[in-house]
């Protein structure tokens, strides 16, 4: 007999195991607690308006990826260049950034004082650090990298207007790799481009041909769902997940709830990609209390993502901008990804405001949020009051896994306790609680099933 996959979330990580099983045969079921597909990589729809939750690109090293998202399309999906810039102090910055860049960037004086606190880390190394160690800080690591004068004027400020947690109590895996190489080692890397294939970096990943869909980056998701559907599978929206339970004979029953309704669907296997905290907590039999009370310690960053339609065109000179003391850590123009995200004649500014569930910011009203931006992006040049005629807000709960000092100890828990379910898997970013763009999410999903249906000789 046919077997039955029950996915909880039509993300893409869920999305695209979903189009693998059913391509195989395998009868699929995708609950999705939203009223649309595509998770963070979604395009919410507001009259003519799309918006995607933060700006996305799609871009991988690995083509055969990128051909099998193409072929979805019955149009030609042709790279887009896209332009990135950082304003730092006023400035602008190269991105990605580089030692070099910033350098330049802060002038002579402030040059010579990080190069002169660079040698001094080196020389005197700090004593009783967390470096090496498993829990090793982005402060301690940054000091030591870079030294105290560029931890203090650039890592420190960026890094907690990002993560709204302090340097001392994030992990220094929090920091992305390019970033992390050592000063002198990306210097070196940038001034020779000696690198060997295997370990690209990710700064020749960020500079990878990038493709965006006409009407925004939610049709990859879209289309995805549509080919599940085709191949007989069933994507259900409005469908939140409330329970998982191991049942005799190895079977999997799921509980959800769906226009107010309490339902049930018994799977062979169930694949989750909802947010790992949220799944331990809803397994039946409960797993034991130690990884209940390491599911409380794993959290994500939130994002509120205002948009603002305006008339104006070529607002920021680029397709997006890091910014430094600003509200919003990301301002991105939508019409130079797509203009057929907003009605002709009109463009979307985003901005992305970093925020923590409860926190001021992540209760606040589109006005409100407004009120809050309005007087930086007048005072960069960006937009004024009066150029806005319509603003939009996207919000999401969980879009980073905050990778605190001692996260890897409760992850390791959770994820041995979920051993005990032998017919459940987690896949993706909140379900694996790892950072991971959507090619990544595609290939690990692609892979996973892969090693499942050969288990099941399909
Ligand atoms: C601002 C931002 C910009 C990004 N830019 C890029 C980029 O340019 N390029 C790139 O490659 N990657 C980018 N990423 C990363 C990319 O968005 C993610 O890696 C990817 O979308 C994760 O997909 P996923 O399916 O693993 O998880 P998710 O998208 O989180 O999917 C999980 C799904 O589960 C659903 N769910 C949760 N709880 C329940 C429940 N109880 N019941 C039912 N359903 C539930 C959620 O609604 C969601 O749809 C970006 C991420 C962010 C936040």
């Amino acid at each position: 007999m046919a077997k039955h996959v029950v996915i909880l979330g039509a993300g893409v990580s869920g999305l695209a195991a979903g189009w693998k099983l059913a391509s195989k045969g395998v009868s699929v079921d995708v609950l999705e607690t939203d009223n649309c597909v595509g998770g963070l990589a979604k395009t919410v729809k507001e009259d003519d308006y799309n918006l995607d939750m933060g700006p996305h690109s799609f871009f991988s090293e690995e083509q055969w990826v990128i051909e099998d998202v193409l072929k979805l399309f019955d149009y030609t999906l042709a790279p887009t260049p896209r332009t990135v810039k950082f304003f730092f102090k006023n400035k602008y910055l190269d991105y990605p950034l580089t030692p070099r860049g910033i350098l330049m960037q802060m002038g002579p004086v402030a040059s010579v004082r990080v190069v002169l606190s660079y040698l001094k880390s080196k020389l005197f190394p700090r004593r009783n650090t967390t470096l090496g160690t498993a829990e090793e800080t982005v402060e301690d690591w940054a000091i030591a990298s870079f030294g105290e004068y560029l931890y203090l004027s650039f890592f420190k400020p960026y890094t907690e207007q990002f993560w709204k947690v302090s340097c001392k109590d994030l992990s220094s895996r929090s920091i992305p790799t390019h970033t992390k190489m050592s000063f002198f080692n990306t210097l070196k890397l940038l001034l020779h481009r000696r690198i060997s294939k295997k370990n690209a970096s990710l700064i020749e990943r960020e500079m990878l041909p990038t493709y965006y869909p006409k009407t925004g980056f939610g049709e990859i998701s879209e289309r995805i769902a549509d080919t599940v559907e085709k191949l007989g599978g069933k994507v259900h929206l409005n469908c939140e997940v409330t329970g998982v339970s191991k049942l005799d004979g190895g079977k999997m029953r799921v509980t959800y709830k769906a226009k107010g309704r309490r339902k049930e669907i018994q799977a062979d296997y169930v694949i989750s990609t909802i947010p790992i905290p949220s799944l331990v907590k809803m397994l039946k039999p409960a797993p034991d209390t130690e990884a209940l009370a390491s599911a409380d310690k794993l959290d994500y960053r939130s994002l509120a993502v205002l948009g603002m339609s305006t008339e104006k065109q070529n607002v920021l000179g680029c397709s997006y901008m890091y910014m430094l003391d600003r509200p919003y850590n990301r301002i991105s123009e939508m019409n130079e990804f797509s203009p057929q995200t907003s009605p002709e004649g009109e463009n979307v500014i985003k901005v992305e405001i970093p925020c923590l569930p409860g926190s001021t910011a992540w209760t606040a009203s589109k006005q409100e949020l407004f009120d809050m931006c309005i007087g930086s992006l007048a005072e960069d040049g960006f937009l004024g009051p009066g150029d806005v005629k319509r603003l939009f807000l996207v919000k999401e709960p969980n879009a980073y896994p905050i990778y605190r000092k001692n996260y890897a100890e409760h992850l390791n828990k959770l994820l041995s306790s979920l051993k005990k379910y032998p017919s459940l898997a987690t896949l993706g970013r909140c379900g694996e609680f790892m950072y991971m763009d959507i090619d990544v999410c595609m290939i690990r999903a692609f892979k996973f099933v892969d090693s499942l249906l050969k288990q099941w000789q399909i």
